[in-house]
Formats: structure tokens, C-alpha cells, sequence
């Protein structure tokens, strides 16, 4: 049954609470038997996943499968450390507390609700629910209305494999996301953009529901001239023009030093038009931007500055070729607001303590990247600047580390997720402490009287 069809919200979380109190999803073995499932209802609809994101944003398999179906490398990896991830960790306690034993017990929070984005627009859902899935709560998914056939995809995948009172997918906008924010939930996952990100907090502090905000921003990619450059100029490419750079940790703009600059841009020339050819609108490989809408705001910040490469468009097809763009200003819209398409603007410097200082005037980025070898450089922009993540020498990759957090930092975000974080982020940490029956010392008790110079002995 598809959870729409259950016509109230309220309903179905009552549900979703009744089942959660039965303790089903306490039990470990049960989450192993979910995330199977999951596992399975994905590879079963490979081809439905691959068509529905072919029309709501004409993207390629190949990146289907590397960003999107990829999620199933997830599910595995939280199967595989579920048993160990579980368990109650013993926790040291000092001399003093001789006759205790501590322990902290992770458990699930309850019914979670999770709001997604149109740009990986299957993952960013599915990725969030396995954390969701293997820490044991109840789960309401909303996925993001403006691609519309994978929202529609996943209802039905998850309305087909699970039941609703314990996993359950509503579609819709604005209007049913507040609805559901409306009521409460144990925890808010959220993924989108900053400003959205204060409504959701916003909502969730009414009935003081923690928030996980993975958002935006201008994420920095600075190009030092210690590199290789034909390796540089290929990671840049494919990490900003990939999905046609609606990608939320796409390098935003480049920070390049002025004396590689020339050889630098040459190269992204000859490099573009060997990824998708000499009309990128022809090549099954470049995907097309998500609305009217979007094109209509990236259409507008190509005019900032001067174009060096690309620049063609058709609404028709909402088409946006890759586009570089050289002496913008900062004030420039394109350079003030997060871009989520294919244009890269180009930021020269001179001495890297001016692209440091442009950094730490701006929000905190979810992402940023430095091509340099030498690594007092690496060093000095790790220590001097702050972002939600770091990839050195490439771009994008870091998200596909299990063992690495993914979250942001200030207006990139609150919180993180991805492989044993996931976990964390959906359950709770419960702090246990045990005493025995086997001794009882007097020494905190009243009457004080003589033992207050113990005790600032103790203490002091
Ligand atoms: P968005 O914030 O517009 O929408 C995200 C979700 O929020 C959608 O499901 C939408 O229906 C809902 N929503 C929109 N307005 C709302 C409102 N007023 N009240 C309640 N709910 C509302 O984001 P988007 O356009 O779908 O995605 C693009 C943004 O997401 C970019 O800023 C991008 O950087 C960010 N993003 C971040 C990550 C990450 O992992 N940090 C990943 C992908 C995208």
C-alpha cells in the first residue's frame, strides 16, 4: 500500500509510533532483514531508477549508477558493522568510582521524518534512510516534488516493500513538507538549501525535535601552481560539470593562482570537449537543469563577467552549456549566491593569503578543495580556514568514504551522516552507570560533619 493513500498525516505517524512501541525495530536482526530489503527493491528497480532520473533530469546511467544505485554500497557497508555499531560500549570510570561499571547503550530516537532534494534525488532519500533503517526507528521520507518521477518512484518502491506504519514515503511540496512539519518527530533529516534549512529548524524547535541540516553553499576550489596540471584540470571538470553541476558540494567558483591560470583554462577548454564533445547538447553524457525556474536564475548569472567558455542555452530543453566565466566581480550575483549549475567563475590571485582571506569573509562552505603538492600549503589552508569537508588534490570524492562524516559547518549545515555517522545521528547515545551491592562507603552521606576536608582533599 502506498502510504498517500493513507489520507492523514497524523494517522500514519500514530502508526508509525504504535509499531515503534511493539519494540520490533529494537531488535538487530530485524534491521539486517530491512536494509536486505531495501538493498533488494533497488537492484530490483534499476531500470525504473535509471528512466525516472533520465526524465526529470535527462542524467546519464553511468552517473545514475555512481551517485544514485551506488546507495546499495551503503547498505552493505551498515549491514556489515550493524552487530558491532549496536552494542553498549563500555565507557572508562576513574579509581574513585571503583564499585560502578559504565556503559553507553546506543538506541533508536522513534519516528523520523526525512526531506529531500531534486538533485540526487533517490539518494539523497535512500542514503539518509539506511542510517535511519539500521539505527531501528520508524521512518516518514518526503522526497523533493521538482523531480517528480523519482519522488513518484519511490513511493512506490517503498509502498511495495515495506509497510507504512513502519516505512513511509509522502509526496508533495511546500505544502504537505509543512504539514508535516506541523507535527512531531523524534528527528528532522534534512537536505536542501540554507535558507529552507531556517525554516526547518524553525518548525522543529516548537516541539524541540532535533535537526540534521545538510545545505548548501559556495564551496571554494583553490588552484595552487605545484600540481599536475592535466590531472587538476580533469578532477575540476568532471566534479563541477557532472549532473551539469547541480551538485551541492560542485566546486563553486575557482581560486586560481594568476601564473597558472592561462595553461589552466586551455586545458579545461581541451578537456570539456573531450568529455561531452564539441556540442555538449548533444552528448548523452551532460544533463540538463531541473526547471524553468532554475534555468531562468542561471541564465541570469551567466551574464556577470565575461564568458570565456560556453555560455549557449535553450529554455526549450532547459540546456545550459558548461560554462567558464572570467573577471567577475564579487559582488556580482554569481559570485554572492550558491550557483548549482554548470558555471565557473574564475577568481585569480596572487599570493594565497588574499584567496584565504576571501574565503573567511564568507560563510562556511560545505566543501572545499585545494590542488597543491606542497604540503606546507595544505597545511596552512586545513589550519586557516573552515568548511564542512576537505579534498585535497580532487573533487567530490570525500563524500563516498564511509568512514569520513559528511555534514557542514555554520550555513553549510548542522550535524552529518554516512556510514557509522548515519548510525550515530538516528540513535541515541544512552548513558548507563551501574553500581554493586557489595560495599557502601559513607562518605557522601550526611551528617558532613568531618567529611568535608576528605572531600576537598578528594577534589583539590
Ligand atoms: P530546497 O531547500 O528548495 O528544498 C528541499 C526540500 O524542502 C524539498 O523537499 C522541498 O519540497 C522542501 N521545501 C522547500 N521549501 C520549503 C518550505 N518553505 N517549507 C518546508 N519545506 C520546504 O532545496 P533544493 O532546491 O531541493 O536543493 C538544492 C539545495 O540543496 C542546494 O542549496 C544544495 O546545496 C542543497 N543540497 C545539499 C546537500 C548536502 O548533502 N548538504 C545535498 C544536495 C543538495
Amino acid at each position: 500500500m502506498i502510504a498517500n493513500e493513507l489520507a492523514n498525516i497524523a494517522e500514519i505517524i500514530h502508526k508509525q509510533r504504535e509499531f515503534f512501541q511493539t519494540g520490533k525495530t529494537k531488535n538487530v536482526a530485524f534491521r539486517i532483514e530491512q536494509l536486505k530489503t531495501l538493498k533488494q527493491a533497488i537492484l530490483e528497480n534499476e531500470q525504473a531508477i535509471i528512466q525516472a532520473l533520465q526524465i526529470d533530469l535527462q542524467k546519464p546511467e553511468f552517473e545514475t549508477y555512481i551517485s544514485e544505485i551506488s546507495v546499495t554500497k551503503e547498505i552493505d557497508y551498515a549491514i556489515k558493522h550493524l552487530n558491532t555499531w549496536s552494542k553498549p560500549k563500555k565507557a572508562a570510570v576513574s579509581w574513585d568510582f571503583f564499585s560502578y561499571s559504565a556503559r553507553i547503550y546506543p538506541e533508536p530516537l522513534g519516528v523520523v521524518l526525512i526531506i529531500g532534494p531534486w538533485n540526487y534525488p533517490f539518494s539523497l532519500i535512500t542514503s539518509p534512510l539506511v542510517g535511519a533503517i539500521a539505527a531501528g526507528n520508524c521512518t516518514i521520507t518526503k522526497p523533493s516534488e521538482l523531480a517528480p518521477h523519482t519522488s513518484n518512484l519511490l513511493a512506490q518502491i517503498i509502498g511495495k516493500y515495506f509497510d507504512p506504519k513502519y516505512l513511509a514515503v509522502l509526496e508533495g511540496g511546500v505544502e504537505i513538507s509543512q504539514k508535516l512539519l506541523a507535527e512531531k518527530f523524534d528527528h528532522i533529516f534534512f537536505t536542501g538549501g540554507t535558507a529552507v534549512g531556517k525554516i526547518i529548524m524553525e518548525a522543529a524547535a516548537k516541539h524541540l525535535t532535533p535537526v540534521t541540516l545538510e545545505l548548501g553553499g559556495k564551496s571554494p576550489c583553490i588552484v595552487d601552481t605545484d600540481i599536475n596540471l592535466e590531472h587538476t584540470v580533469r578532477r575540476i571538470t568532471w566534479g563541477k560539470f557532472i549532473n551539469a553541476g547541480q551538485t551541492c558540494i560542485a566546486p563553486d567558483y575557482l581560486l586560481i593562482d594568476k601564473k597558472i591560470k592561462k595553461n589552466f583554462l586551455d586545458g579545461m577548454k581541451k578537456c570539456l570537449a573531450e568529455f561531452y564533445g564539441d556540442h555538449p547538447a548533444n552528448s548523452p553524457d551532460y544533463a540538463r537543469i531541473i526547471s524553468q525556474k532554475h534555468f531562468d536564475r542561471l541564465a541570469k548569472l551567466i551574464k556577470d563577467g565575461e564568458i570565456i567558455i560556453g555560455g549557449e542555452t535553450n529554455p526549450a530543453e532547459r540546456y545550459i552549456a558548461p560554462t567558464v566565466i572570467d573577471h567577475v566581480s564579487l559582488t556580482d550575483p554569481v559570485m554572492q549566491e550558491e550557483i548549482f549549475g554548470p558555471i565557473l567563475p574564475i577568481v585569480e590571485y596572487s599570493d594565497i593569503t588574499e584567496a584565504i582571506a576571501l574565503i573567511n569573509s564568507r560563510p562556511k562552505p560545505l566543501a572545499l578543495y585545494l590542488f597543491t603538492q606542497n604540503k606546507n600549503l595544505q597545511k596552512r589552508v586545513l589550519q586557516e580556514t573552515s568548511s564542512g569537508g576537505v579534498c585535497l588534490n580532487d573533487t567530490l570524492m570525500h563524500i563516498g568514504v564511509p568512514s569520513l562524516p559528511f555534514g557542514g559547518v555554520g550555513d553549510s549545515g548542522i550535524g552529518s551522516y554516512h556510514g557509522k555517522a548515519s548510525f550515530d545521528t538516528f540513535s541515541h547515545d544512552k548513558s548507563v552507570l551501574k553500581n554493586s551491592f557489595w560495599l557502601d562507603l559513607n562518605w557522601r552521606y550526611a551528617p558532613y560533619k568531618d567529611k568535608l576536608a576528605a572531600l576537598k582533599r578528594m577534589i583539590g
